[in-house]
């Protein structure tokens, strides 16, 4: 291999990561690209690991993003099983733990997130996080042993392993803290439902739950008591209560970080030819007033790609609004939009039958959807956020149109 070909290093080896890599290539880069990552894996996808891995209805081999024959063929170098302990910004290099060193031209922070834990259980042995295939692994395993599961937090991560460990017959509670569930990222027309959904299913939920303290028999935690003297017999506990940036790294070779490293437009942190891209970074995004870290895949293809652009001297990417979804029961929520900052909502459809859309505005600018088994209703608004297009809330509830001819007259219009 030349030596005088430009050396483009990416720390951590997971969604974001391997979309880089293969964006870079399918673009003709024809520098050096090695991919150093903790895991001892291929890169994999995430969020079957809480669903269908967890059922049983999707084997390991199918979690991997791309077979090693695709590493060989586009000449990606990948080193698992290390961790990179040190970057040096002046000497251009990172040191992984054995001590060796890997020279960078460009360097690209892709290390995601780690799931925040509460310090009284650390250490517990039958105490499980959700972030690795590891994890997944560690708790499929137990499955057939477990009859009480506590999940400490009701967010996503927790409801989706709520809705497996229901289907495989075990008692599941969930304490939230919150007054309701998925409070962080939804409006209360779909906690609710939500609530209703995992309720139906069996799952005992507990809203504006403080724990008082968790009972022990050595290290193993045996209950938990809320501080209204409620107790519940556990066998394991799951925490979903949010994840923590993988920034340290970065923050000790100088970078600037917030919640999350801080990247511009392009992706390119405070240091010229270092990016940051994924669950790790804090970026722009179109329209809000903050820099903002996202957790979802499509945010990591989304900012792989730019990236990858940027690096070539392309222009950036299409705007594509942040958009998500989540699995549970029989039940597939899309979200596209930011409906943080939401003064009204408006429902579409009917909840009672769960196929509907519960559409955010502020004021009269549309800022999200929600829809509930309504894919229809999320493409259409993902169209008409992407493209710009001025959807009203009386559009909206004029409910005797679909979503997708309300889509196609606003882009008539536009035309
Ligand atoms: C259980 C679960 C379910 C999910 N479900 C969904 C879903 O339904 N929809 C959705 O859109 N998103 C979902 N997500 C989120 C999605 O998986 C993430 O947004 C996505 O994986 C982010 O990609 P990333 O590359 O930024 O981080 P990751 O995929 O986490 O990759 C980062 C990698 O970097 C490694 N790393 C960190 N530090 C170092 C270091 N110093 N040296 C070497 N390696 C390092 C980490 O070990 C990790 O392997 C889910 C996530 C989880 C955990």
């Amino acid at each position: 291999m030349a030596t005088n070909m430009e050396k483009l290093v990416i720390i951590g080896s997971g969604q974001a990561a391997i979309q880089l890599a293969a964006s870079l290539r399918q673009k003709k880069y024809d520098g050096r690209i090695t991919m150093i990552g903790e895991e001892p894996y291929l890169a994999y996808q995430r969020p079957p690991l809480s669903k269908a891995f967890l059922k049983g209805e999707m084997e390991e081999v199918r979690l991997f993003l791309k077979p090693q024959k695709f590493y060989d063929d586009k000449d990606i170098e990948l080193i698992s099983d290390a961790r990179v302990e040190k970057v040096d910004t002046v000497n251009k290099e990172v040191t992984i733990g054995s001590g060796t060193s890997y020279a960078y031209d460009k360097l690209v922070f892709a290390t995601g997130t780690r799931p925040r834990m509460i310090p009284e259980l650390e250490g517990a042995e039958n105490v499980q996080v959700m972030r690795t295939l590891d994890d997944a692994k560690a708790l499929k395993t137990q499955l057939d042993q477990l009859t009480h599961v506590t999940i400490v937090g009701g967010g996503y991560i927790g409801l989706e392993a709520a809705a497996v460990l229901r289907k495989m017959g075990v008692a599941v509670d969930v304490l939230e803290r919150m007054p309701r569930l998925l409070a962080r990222v939804t409006g209360e027309e779909i906690s609710d439902y939500f609530k209703n959904l995992h309720e139906a299913n069996g799952v005992n939920i507990r809203l504006g739950a403080e724990v008082q303290t968790y009972q022990k028999d050595g290290s193993s935690i045996t209950g938990v008591e809320l501080n209204d003297g409620t107790t519940f017999k556990t066998n394991l506990i799951l925490v979903g209560i949010g994840v923590l940036p993988n920034q340290e790294l970065a923050a000790e070779a100088g970078i600037e970080v917030g919640n999350g490293i801080i990247v511009d437009e392009n992706c390119e942190t405070s240091v010229s030819g270092i990016y940051a891209i994924g669950d790790n970074a804090l970026r722009p995004l179109e329209g809000q007033p903050e820099k903002l870290r996202l957790e979802s895949v499509p945010n990591a293809i989304d900012m792989a790609e730019t990236a990858a652009r940027h690096i070539l001297g392309l222009e950036r990417p299409a705007y594509d609004p942040p958009w998500f979804w989540s699995d549970q029961y029989d039940t597939k929520i899309q979200t596209v939009g930011l409906s943080s900052e939401h003064t009204e909502t408006f429902v579409r459809g009917d909840v009672a039958t769960g196929k509907f859309s519960v559409f955010y505005f502020k004021g009269e600018t549309f800022l999200a959807v929600d829809s509930v088994n309504d894919p229809q209703s999320f493409m259409a608004c993902k169209n008409i956020l992407k493209m710009g297009l001025r959807l009203t809330s009386e559009t909206v509830q004029d409910q005797s149109k679909t979503m997708m001819d309300i889509f196609k007259e606003l882009k008539t219009q536009k035309v």
